[in-house]
């Protein structure tokens, strides 16, 4: 059975941030689909949940020629994955979309709830780390941004002070034939957190990105493996060093999902996949 709380729906930010600043303790709500099932569960009592999704411009999905990309805390999975900029420009971002659990799922779930729910296995966190994301944060002192690999600071733990709330993302522009792939392996197909998630970007200087989740604590970028990365073409001999390296950069631990040995072989398996795809469709 649901405890009971107090459930409130501001139409500004400045109504939300007040209201979190007067109430310690709040949880905010935007879909619901990590924040209901610990509810139900009753592994979170709470006395007020502060609904974000009726302030006014979260909603906010949009791409701009030299600026890039701005997507609002109240901005659903399935708008992203269904955004043809998304897809034309950052692929490795509108793959996970689509590999995050099911349709009716993404039809509530939020971007911005899967990075503040924090999950070690986040399957939007990779492509935001790869395309360099920053996250735009509104709190009693008012705005700041943060560089999305700052935002991660433990399992289930972000850097957001109390009472701010994250309210959207932006990915700077892309160049023509920059080029991303995202893959996740999962116990079961949809439904379920990635035992390992990655994303790979090629940028049209020949720099290769590289991001990986739930080998870590957090979502984290690869960088030593990234400047190993640097003088080398995308080829099969590359594909298969990358399968053999990528062991020494990652730490997995062992849990319900898989064990470390298992991510182990995934992380070399998926990375080595990605660069042979992109490889074929002419990546060098
Ligand atoms: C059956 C099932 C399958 C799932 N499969 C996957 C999967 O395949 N991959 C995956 O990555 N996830 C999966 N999830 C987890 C979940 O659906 C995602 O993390 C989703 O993106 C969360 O978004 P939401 O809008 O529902 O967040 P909510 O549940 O509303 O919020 C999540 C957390 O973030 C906080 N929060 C939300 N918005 C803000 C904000 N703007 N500012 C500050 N804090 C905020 C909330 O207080 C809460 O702590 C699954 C969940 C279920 C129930």
């Amino acid at each position: 059975m649901l405890s009971k709380f107090d459930y409130v729906k501001p139409k500004t930010l400045e109504e939300a941030v007040d209201f979190l600043g007067n109430h310690p303790g709040t949880r905010v709500l935007a879909g619901g689909t990590d924040l209901m099932v610990l509810l139900r569960r009753n592994l979170l009592i709470t006395d007020h949940i502060l609904d974000i999704k009726g302030i006014e411009g979260l909603d906010r999905l949009e791409y701009k020629k030299g600026k890039g990309l701005y997507i609002g805390a109240a901005v659903l999975v399935n708008e992203i994955y269904e955004f043809p900029m998304i897809r034309k420009k950052y692929r490795a971002l509108y793959q996970a979309a689509g590999a995050l659990a099911s349709h009716q799922l993404r039809n509530r779930a939020t971007l911005v709830g899967n990075i503040c729910n924090a999950s070690p296995g986040a399957d939007l966190s990779t492509p935001l780390l790869v395309y360099n994301a920053k996250v735009h944060i509104q709190g009693p002192e008012g705005k700041r941004v943060l560089e999305i690999e700052d935002f991660f600071t433990g399992v289930k733990k972000t850097a957001l002070k109390k009472a701010e709330i994250v309210i959207g993302v932006s990915l700077p522009e892309v160049k023509e034939g920059d080029s991303s792939y995202f893959k996740k392996q999962s116990r079961v197909k949809g439904h379920d957190l990635a035992t390992v998630g990655i994303s790979i970007r090629r940028t049209p200087e020949k720099e290769t990105l590289v991001s990986m989740a739930a080998i870590a604590p957090t979502p984290i970028r690869l960088r030593e493996l990234e400047k190993e990365l640097k003088n080398r073409e995308f080829n099969e001999e590359t594909a298969t060093w990358l399968k053999d390296e990528i062991k020494n950069h990652v730490k997995p631990i062992s849990d319900v999902r898989a064990s470390m040995e298992y991510r182990f072989l995934a992380s070399g398996a998926l990375a080595k996949k990605i660069m042979m795809v992109m490889m074929e469709e002419g990546v060098e």
